[in-house]
């Protein structure tokens, strides 16, 4: 019985209005027991299920099964990997790259994986699923049969979980860049020292759609190494893509290259200040696209963040020629849909231009948004035009 947590009242609900997590200040007993997977009970002992159990963390409890007589073995992380790869079976015809398992919002809490090609990046992101690395990595080479399997654990939640950041090969070998094939446009991807696993896959359907939206003159903003600008080249004129990273700019040149495109130019630059001289030129585009960094890391900073993106909407609003195109994004958690919706409609009345709000987006099947659990989304993305001259 000691080695089984026991959660307050409060605790008890969380799960029972759809979040896996359980904070620490609602867990009444503590388990005797190191990280791993615990038997969870409610103040009158009830057993509520199996969960992942993290010692150091503010985030004591995960959910993994409300089956009380749930083992949790390898042939449990088999079956729930291979449930999480299955829903993704359509994607294999539109690309080479995709997120096999989005953590909470795939039963898998704090485990993200993604595959590229015949190649895996991981992500394990809590101490009680440390545990289960062996059965994971099992299931992962039963499932995708990879070429090699690569653990991106260098990002800073890890430390919170009492857990060293590193970047770790767990089976065979991972190529320093990986081809990926999505919807007719060839990129590179960065498996060991790219953002995120290598790639921004969570873009992937906004992308397409800007490809088929561009027209004119284009502009891809905080571009990395091209994807969207890929994408916009099929059809504008000419882009200019955006950044303030060498390195991903020379993986932008190698990616246009690849695909044969000539059409497009690249800029080392900060975003904002290329947005403000762009304007006091008097430039003007056809087609934007702004797909900013997290500038809102935590709530804190959401004020500050709120500027930065309501100054890049407006001059990118302003930029806009008759009938000109904006996708705009924002990958950042504590900004959230309706406040996007808001700094888009100030930005507008600021603009002095009418804008009319044609797509609300968010994430593509590969990373899917739990709608009671929140932090399973985090992109939101709007395509708003500019009204066309009379
Ligand atoms: N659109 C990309 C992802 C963009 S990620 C895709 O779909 O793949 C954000 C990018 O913004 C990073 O490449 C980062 O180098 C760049 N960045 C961050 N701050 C910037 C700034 N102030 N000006 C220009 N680029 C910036």
């Amino acid at each position: 019985m000691s080695a089984d947590a026991v959660v307050s009242r409060k605790g008890a609900h969380r799960w029972a209005s759809g979040h896996p997590w359980i904070y620490r200040s609602d867990v009444t007993h503590r388990p005797d027991a190191p990280a791993g997977a615990v038997l969870v009970r409610d103040a009158g002992r009830h057993p509520l299920g199996w969960a992942l159990w993290s010692p150091a963390s503010e985030i004591s409890l995960r959910l993994l099964d409300a089956r009380p007589d749930a083992a949790i073995d390898a042939a449990w992380w088999r079956r729930r990997l291979g449930a999480s790869a299955a829903r993704r079976a359509s994607l294999g015809t539109e690309t080479t790259a995709w997120r096999v398992v989005h953590g909470e919002a795939d039963g898998c809490p704090s485990l993200v994986v993604d595959r590229y090609g015949q190649w895996a990046v991981v992500q394990l992101l809590s101490a009680g699923l440390e545990a289960f690395r062996g059965p994971i990595i099992d299931a992962l080479r039963d499932i995708l049969a990879p070429a090699g399997i690569l653990a991106r654990n260098d990002v800073a939640v890890r430390s919170k979980e009492g857990l060293a950041r590193e970047t770790e090969l767990l089976f065979g070998d991972v190529p320093r860049e990986i081809e990926v094939r999505e919807h007719g446009v060839r990129y590179l991807a960065a498996p060991w020292d790219g953002q995120k696993t290598g790639a921004f896959l969570d873009q992937r359907e906004n992308r397409v759609l800007a490809g088929q939206l561009a027209r004119g003159r284009a502009l891809d903003c905080f571009s990395y190494h091209g994807s969207f600008a890929l994408h916009l080249a099929q059809r504008a004129e000419r882009v200019t893509a955006v950044d303030s990273s060498v390195a991903a700019l020379a993986r932008a040149h190698e990616n246009a290259t690849r695909n044969g495109i000539a059409n497009i130019d690249f800029m080392e630059a900060d975003a904002f200040e290329f947005l403000r001289d762009a304007e006091s030129r008097g430039d003007r585009y056809d087609t934007i696209v702004l797909d900013p960094p997290a500038f809102a890391k935590t709530r804190g900073a959401l004020a500050s963040a709120l500027r930065g993106y309501k100054e890049i909407n407006l001059r990118a609003m302003r930029l806009l020629a008759p009938g000109g195109i904006l996708l705009t994004a924002s990958c950042s958690f504590h900004l959230t849909k309706p406040l996007f919706l808001e700094l888009l409609a100030s930005a507008a009345a600021d603009s002095g231009r009418r804008m009319t709000l044609r797509r609300f987006l968010g994430q593509p099947l590969d990373h899917p948004e739990v709608l009671t659990i929140p932090e399973t989304g985090y992109i939101k993305a709007a395509v708003v035009d500019a009204e066309s001259a009379e």
